[in-house]
């Protein structure tokens, strides 16, 4: 079997056959969708994320994390674990435009008892937006051969949520979905 053959294209992978691993639907290609897909690769054959949005390629706005206009940043903390599941995760989104900052020798920080000094605590920030964040997590993904996008695909209600119970939580396309609105330049 060539190394990029889709897993599942694998013998293994065919129904019924119990030396499969198994397939996971993911809903949601926000974050957590994202690294909860890259974590289930490494015990499963296959994973398919379902989004409801149009998957821009690169960085590019979509309605479903309208937050993403906002500056996010990433604590280490939050780096350190993505970078457990996407090594060399935080060098990619530098080369990707994010912005390496030192807290709170780089920000101005004005709280209740006033501004904080400005020192390096040795607590660094990556500062980026959130669609830059995602882009290069989901390109990452997108090269793995055992994670498959289902984009423009909304899943049907499922949970205490759901107002009738749906037989699957699986996903149920998108009808007349707006088309994403593409970044403004800059
Ligand atoms: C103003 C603001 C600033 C923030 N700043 C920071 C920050 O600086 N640092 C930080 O770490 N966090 C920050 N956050 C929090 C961060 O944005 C959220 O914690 C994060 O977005 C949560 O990720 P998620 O994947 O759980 O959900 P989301 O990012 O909301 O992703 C959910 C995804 O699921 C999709 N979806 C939903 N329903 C369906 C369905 N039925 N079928 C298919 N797809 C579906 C949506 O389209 C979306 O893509 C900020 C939040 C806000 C609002």
């Amino acid at each position: 079997m060539s190394p990029h053959q889709r897993p599942a294209d694998r013998p293994a992978d065919r129904p019924g056959d119990p030396h499969g691993r198994g397939h996971a639907v993911v809903i949601g290609a926000g974050l957590a969708g994202l690294t909860a897909a890259r974590a289930l690769v490494n015990s499963l054959d296959r994973v398919t994320v379902i989004e409801r949005d149009r998957l821009p390629q690169g960085p590019g706005r979509r309605p479903g994390i309208p937050q993403a206009r906002h500056t996010h940043t990433l604590t280490a903390a939050a780096r350190q674990g993505l970078e457990h599941l996407f090594p060399g995760l935080g060098q990619g989104l530098i080369r990707a435009g994010a912005v390496p900052l030192r807290v709170p020798q780089d920000l101005l920080l004005l709280g209740p008892h006033g501004r904080l000094p400005r020192f390096d605590c040795g607590l660094p920030l990556l500062g980026a937006g959130r669609d830059l964040i995602d882009a290069v997590l989901r390109e990452r993904l997108r090269t793995d051969p055992r994670v498959r996008f289902l984009p423009a695909t909304r899943s049907a209600p499922c949970g205490p949520a759901a107002t009738t119970p749906s037989p699957a939580c699986g996903p149920a396309p998108t009808r007349g979905a707006p088309p994403t609105p593409r970044a403004p330049p800059g």
